[in-house]
């Protein structure tokens, strides 16, 4: 088949869906691959990077398979055909409507979000390749907007302690956090309704808060909290985040609002100075206070509330996105040709546009 490789739309959008590494391996493998002008410009990528492995610099819309970064525009959705096959993050359960349209338009679209996280799949996981950028970035935003020094420092001048910083939620992203804050000499503490993430928190060298909550839902991941629960942690949480620093806050939960972990009260609580890093501002943040895609100030407390930092890191994000992309691309490749097996998991599950019981 031949793969058109867009230039994303979206404000702010720098990532490119498949890099010419990843392109020229794919080209190895007998398809044709063609990129829109300036497709990888916002990653530092000329077009001819992607001419000089192979690839060529034309009109990518009417390909067999397009593959995005971002879930596509209206106007995006608008330029599809009836057996194009889409490739990219789509957002299924916040964009019902534009994958109802997707499905009108009888193209045939794989939601990266919705590979299973099984081990066959690691490779294909655009959600944790993207989550170690948001958490890493997340502890360099914190630091930079911090009063204070991360590391432990004995000088002439003086001794300073090390930052204590809090992160909620350690899932990919916050996983990567704790490790990130601990690089820098900060003393990292994690906290999770899923009582098998302590093991992981201890072996990238943070202390685990246990607040007796346990809520591990469905493959993996959390299940929303009762009213009780829900009381019982802001509680907890308010009382814990008093002695921190920075608070690094990643909570999710599939398909629902963001839960809210950081009170208002709990923010009055930290010592001014201190830092509130949200990453979960694009499901309504978990942190009170939260203005998504804003930093404010609130009682001497800054709280951000970055959007779309992979995006901020174009290079690498891209270039681990693509590896993912390739992925799911060479298992629907049969012969170099186009032939999705939807007895497999991970192409049924992530498959969204498929009519229930087709195979
Ligand atoms: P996520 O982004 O959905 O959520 C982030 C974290 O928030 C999760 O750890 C979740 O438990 C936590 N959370 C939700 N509600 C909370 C609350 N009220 N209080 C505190 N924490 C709360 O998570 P993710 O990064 O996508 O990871 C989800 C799961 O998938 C994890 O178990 C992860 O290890 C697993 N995973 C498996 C694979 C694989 O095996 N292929 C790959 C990646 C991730």
């Amino acid at each position: 088949p031949t793969i058109g490789v867009v230039r994303e739309s979206n404000d702010g959008e720098r990532r490119v869906a498949l890099v010419p590494k990843i392109v020229a391996s794919l080209i190895a493998k007998g398809v044709d691959v063609v990129v829109e002008s300036g497709a990888g410009l916002g990653a530092l990528i000329p077009d001819e990077l992607y001419t000089g492995v192979g690839a060529k610099i034309a009109d990518p819309w009417s390909a067999e398979v397009i593959v995005k970064v971002a879930p596509p525009s209206d106007e995006e959705v608008g330029r599809l055909r009836a057996g194009q096959t889409l490739i990219g993050f789509l957002a299924p359960r916040n964009q019902d409507n534009q994958v109802a349209a997707l499905k009108a338009a009888g193209v045939q679209a794989f939601a990266v979000e919705a590979i299973p996280r099984i081990s066959r799949a690691q490779v294909m996981d655009a959600l944790s390749s993207q989550a170690n950028v948001s958490g890493y970035k997340s502890v360099l935003l914190a630091a930079s907007e911090s009063t204070r020094f991360f590391p432990m420092l004995t000088t002439a001048a003086g001794t300073v302690k090390p930052a204590t910083v809090l992160v909620l939620g350690v899932g990919v992203a916050g996983l990567q956090a704790l490790a990130t804050a601990k690089r820098l000499g900060g003393r990292a503490t994690g906290y999770d309704v899923r009582p098998e993430v302590a093991d992981q928190v201890r072996s990238v060298g943070a202390q685990w808060l246990d607040l007796g909550i346990d809520a591990a839902g469905e493959g993996g991941y959390a299940r929303e909290l009762t009213e009780d629960e829900r009381a019982q942690q802001q509680q907890a949480l308010e009382n814990a985040i008093k002695g921190f620093d920075v608070v690094i806050t990643t909570a999710l939960v599939p398909g629902r609002p963001a839960p809210r972990l950081v009170t208002a009260a709990a923010v009055e609580g930290m010592k001014p100075g201190s830092v509130v890093v949200d990453l979960a501002g694009e499901t309504g943040g978990n942190c009170e206070l939260t203005e998504p895609g804003q930093t404010v100030v609130k009682h001497g407390v800054t709280i951000c509330s970055p959007l779309n930092l992979p995006a901020s890191m174009p290079e690498h994000a891209s270039e681990l996105y693509s590896k993912n992309i390739s992925a799911l691309l060479e298992l629907m490749l049969v012969d170099g040709a186009l032939a999705p097996d939807f007895s497999d998991e991970v192409l049924a599950a992530s498959c969204v546009t498929r009519e229930e019981g087709v195979s």
